[in-house]
């Protein structure tokens, strides 16, 4: 088997859109704008030929109808997407434990379902690159030491989505849909200040950026290490919380609750 690169493309502001090709065809994850897709595409001379969406926000899902629009009279191109959520162009509908095969590049996922930022979210799992390595797209769910903002979930909703990418295997690649690295991890030290690994990560993400070098993918097991979000079960983070916020902390639901909602003013 054709060994697979895996290619963030950034668009937008801060957003990627990561390409997964066998060096002929190629997958597109969240294109939320076509013309860095067809840029890259006609740079290596890749031909696209499906497209994966994570929820609908419209920097994910709004280069789809361009990309489709230039495939030229009578091509089709599988659109996958997830079946709780309004989305065009869709051609499959997928909601946890449905699997998705692509022929080329040759590829295999399982979906699931990751509620909370949007309430239809899904990620796509690959058990397996033809090196072995596991990867997941994760749209907006999980972010390299970070997560996604509540807009349409309960905490309790994308606690329980963090859980069950947090029990994938350690080794799995983790493709997210932001470069937000640097500001996740200054609330990250806030919440944590004494996590050597995050220190770390701080030092080792700045030079990357520095250079203008995407910081993803991250880990599973490097995520449990520095990401606050994965870590609320932490007697250490549930202190701070309760310090800096003045708050009681009984549990890692609200530890997970008061830390989401700190985040959110956290400047
Ligand atoms: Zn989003
Ligand atoms: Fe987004």
């Amino acid at each position: 088997m054709n060994a697979l690169e895996y290619v963030p493309v950034p668009a937008f502001e801060d957003n990627y859109i990561w390409l997964v090709s066998d060096g002929h065809d190629a997958v597109a994850v969240d294109p939320g704008e076509a013309a860095p897709v067809r840029a890259y595409l006609a740079k290596r001379g890749w031909r696209l030929s499906a497209i994966l969406l994570t929820h609908h926000h419209q920097d994910h899902v709004g280069g789809v109808a361009d990309l489709l629009n230039g495939l030229g009279e009578g091509a089709k191109l599988p659109v996958y997407g997830p079946a709780g959520e309004s989305i065009a162009h869709l051609t499959r509908r997928l909601k946890q434990g449905d699997r998705v095969t692509i022929a080329s590049p040759a590829l295999e996922f399982s979906v699931l379902d990751v509620p909370g930022h949007t309430s239809g979210h899904i990620a796509y799992f690959q058990a397996a690159d033809p090196a072995g390595t596991p990867h997941v797209f994760c749209g907006d769910t999980l972010f390299a030491c970070g997560c996604g903002r509540l807009f349409e979930g309960t905490p309790a909703q994308m606690l329980d989505s963090l859980d069950s990418l947090s029990a994938l295997p350690g080794d799995t690649h983790v493709h997210c849909a932001h470069e937000y690295t640097l500001s996740n991890i200054r609330f990250a030290l806030a919440c944590e200040p004494d996590n050597a690994a995050l220190q770390a990560w701080r030092d080792k993400a700045s030079a990357l950026r520095e250079r203008g070098v995407p910081t993803l993918p991250t880990t599973i097991a490097h995520e449990q290490a520095v990401n606050p979000f994965l870590r609320s079960d932490v007697a250490a983070i549930q202190a701070t919380l309760s310090a800096q916020l003045h708050e009681a902390v009984p549990d890692r639901l609200a530890a997970f609750t008061l830390m989401r909602e700190w985040k959110n003013r956290f400047r």
